[in-house]
Formats: structure tokens, sequence, C-alpha cells
């Protein structure tokens, strides 16, 4: 822990006071409870290390247990995740981008296990659907092509048809170039991005797919610089980081207000917590690590194109070890997995953003402008992730080199 954050945490144990009589609304009332909880557990960290100097590479990432919990849930998922029964594609992506972040090998057996399982979600008419026998819907196609590729075999990429997925696309486009999530669906920003990124990764992008989808989406951009769901909408940085990285996929990041954009961006980062929050005064979570961090790099990769010569050519715009200390301090469950806050349950979900925030945190660019920021011990490293998919680097190139070979699909009749 750096001294401008142990001031940070010092300075508020003195002013370890709450009046009552101040009346405060719920969501003040709940920020003081999670401040309260995240100090209590960097001020036992912070004893330990005084006690101990030992201890001087922490904090660590318990690698082993978060293996064990994720090598579990490709087996067998409790009881629990039966409200997730139409989202195991994503349980699949979650678990395997956690396991390669963590550089864990898969089982070959249970490499073609999954592939072959996330064929079943595949429709008829184009498209993943949560589960086999649902209806297709653009979030788990995302979800179901990120986890062929981070699989990368020939039996994953071959299972994606890419003429019925172009076809099923085409047929969630709107007029004016926004996606509906599925057939009768909700139209909002996450479909713009889960189409962008499925069909780029899998070389099927015509002029046709999304035109006027920029303009919808930069209709997003609200008053305070981050995106919302849908016009109007409150920014929040799911739908920013979906918003941007979508731009950034179809080129067209210019058309959007990018230090809007960061000024919000950097400003979700709480000061106490180090960690970030979802949307202006709610709390920290540990799923923002990615949305709102992964942002970062997107915001940099523009600024940098336009040879913005304040850029940093070492850090990203945000506090690269406060986010890591919350993260490991605050977000690691005893028994593997990681968490929202302190006090939270793990799920595959926190496991898969924490984990994916994490390596955005300790990777500054790649090539010869890489750089490490690691916080604790040099094992606590992961791999990068690819900023726009949020896979691995390495398996992207390998689906651009499978891919790119392919012609373009057809028109679909009308
Ligand atoms: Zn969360």
């Amino acid at each position: 822990m750096d001294d401008s954050r142990l001031r940070c945490v010092n300075k508020k144990i003195e002013n370890e006071r709450f009046n009552d009589d101040d009346n405060p609304s719920d969501s003040s009332y709940e920020q003081m409870k999670v401040e309260e909880s995240v100090e209590k557990i960097f001020r036992y960290f912070k004893s330990r290390l005084e006690l101990d100097n030992s201890l001087e590479e922490q904090p660590v990432l318990n690698r082993h247990s978060h293996t064990a919990f994720l090598l579990k849930g490709l087996r067998h998922l409790s009881i629990s995740y039966e409200c997730l029964d139409a989202s195991r594609p994503w349980l699949c992506y979650w678990i395997l981008h956690s396991l390669e972040l963590l550089e864990e090998p898969i089982p070959e057996e249970t490499v073609s296990n999954v592939a072959r399982f996330l064929g079943k979600c595949q429709c008829e008419s184009g498209g993943f659907s949560g589960g086999p026998g649902q209806e297709a819907h653009l979030a788990p196609t995302y979800a179901a092509v990120n986890a062929l590729c981070i699989l990368g075999t020939e039996e994953a990429y071959k299972i994606i048809d890419r003429q019925k997925l172009y076809t099923f696309l085409m047929r969630m486009r709107t007029p004016e170039g926004a996606y509906k999530m599925h057939e009768g669906g909700e139209v909002d920003i996450r479909g713009a991005y889960c189409a962008a990124s499925a069909a780029r990764l899998t070389n099927i992008v015509t002029p046709a797919l999304f035109d006027g989808t920029p303009e919808w989406i930069v209709s997003c951009q609200t008053y305070e610089g981050g995106f919302g769901g849908c016009p109007g909408m409150e920014a929040h940085g799911g739908y920013s980081f979906c918003g941007l990285a979508a731009l950034s996929l179809m080129g067209h990041t210019s058309l959007c207000d990018l230090r809007a954009c960061l000024r919000w961006t950097a400003n979700r980062q709480m000061r106490f917590e180090g960690g970030f929050q979802g949307r202006t005064n709610k709390l920290v979570d540990g799923c923002y690590s990615f949305w709102q961090a992964g942002t970062f790099p997107l915001i940099h990769m523009v600024c940098s194109m336009q040879d913005d010569h304040c850029l940093s050519t070492e850090r990203w715009m945000f506090d690269h070890e406060a986010l890591q200390e919350y993260i490991l301090v605050c977000c690691q469950h005893q028994g593997g997995g990681l968490i929202d806050k302190p006090g939270k349950s793990r799920d595959y979900y926190h496991t898969c953003y924490c984990l994916s925030g994490l390596a955005v945190s300790q990777h500054f660019a790649g090539g010869k402008l890489a750089h490490l920021h690691i916080v604790g011990s040099q094992d606590n490293e992961l791999k990068p992730t690819h900023p726009v998919y949020n896979i691995g680097v390495d398996a992207v190139v390998h689906a651009n080199m499978y891919f790119n070979n392919m012609s373009l699909p057809q028109e679909p009749d009308v």
C-alpha cells in the first residue's frame, strides 16, 4: 500500500464519527457501512504487515483456491445457480476467461465437452440462446462466441454457423441501426456491443450490418459523460464500456465526447475504497473493476491516435495500485472466487470481472510500450486481456487467423 492510500485509510480512522442526527439518506448510510467494512479489512491487513515483516509481498492473489472454485463450476453448479438457467453460455465464458487469466490449462476433454455444450445452445435460426432449446439472444451469443474463441480449437471454431449468425444479427437490427437483445426484446447499447464483438471476431462484418449504429450509440452518451443503456437513460459503467468498445470495433470513437467520458469514468473510482462504482453516488462493486477500468485502455488508444502528447507512456488514467488493493484485499473469498464487496457472496460473474479488472490494472499497453504494475508478489501477475473483447489477446489473434480467411456471409433474404 503506498503512502497516499495509507494516509487516506488513517484519515478515515481518525474521522471515525457518524452523527445520527444528520438523518442520512439510505445511500449515504449504505456508503458509510461499506466504508466501515472496507476500513476494517484494510486495518486488519495493515496490522498484520506491521507485525510480520516477512509479509512484505502481500497482498497475495489466491490462485489455487480461485482455480479450484472455477474448475468445480465447469462440472457442477449448486442449486443457487438455477436462476441463471438462461445464462449458461455466460457461465462458460466467465469461468473459461477467469481460468485463462490465471493461465490455468483446461483439460482437453473438458475443452471438447464445453464446445459441444455451446453447440447445443446454437439456434436453428442463428445465434445462441441461454441454454439448449431456448430462444436466441444477443447476450449469450456474445458469451458463446467469446467462450468458443477462448477454447480456440478447430472443433470449437467450427461450431459457429457464421451465415446463420449473420442472419440473426441482421434480424436484431432496428431500422436506425440499434440492436434488439432478442426477437421482440429490449433495444439497448449492450445489443450493439454484443453484435459488434461477435461479428468482428468471426469476420462477418458488412457495411449493412452497422449502418447507422455508431450514430445511435453516440446518442446514448449522457450529460454526465458516460453512456446510458439507450438515449435518455442514466450513465452506467457497463453501458459505457459497451458504448466505447462498440465504437472502437466500428472505428468511430471520434463521434463521441471522449473528454467527458474520461472525466466521468475517472470520477467513478472511489477515493476511500479504491475500487469503482457503476454510477454516480452508488456503492463500490468489484465487477466495475473491469466495466469502468476497462474503459481506460480504450480511451488511451483513441488519445494516442490523436497524438495527445500529455498522455502517460506508463499508466492508464486511473489509480492502478488502489484498484489492485481493493480487489486483492477486499474482494477475494476465502474459499476461492471473488466478490462484489466485503460481506457479499462469491459468484462466477464477479470472479470473472474482478480478475479482468485486475489484469487491466496490472498491464499497461502491449508490445514495446508494455508496462507492468503488480501490487504484491510478481506471482500475482495475470495474463493480459484484450481491451475490446475481454478474452486473452492470443485467443483474439488465433480467432482472427482462423476466421479472417473466410468469405463474408450472404445477405439474408428479406
Ligand atoms: Zn457487481
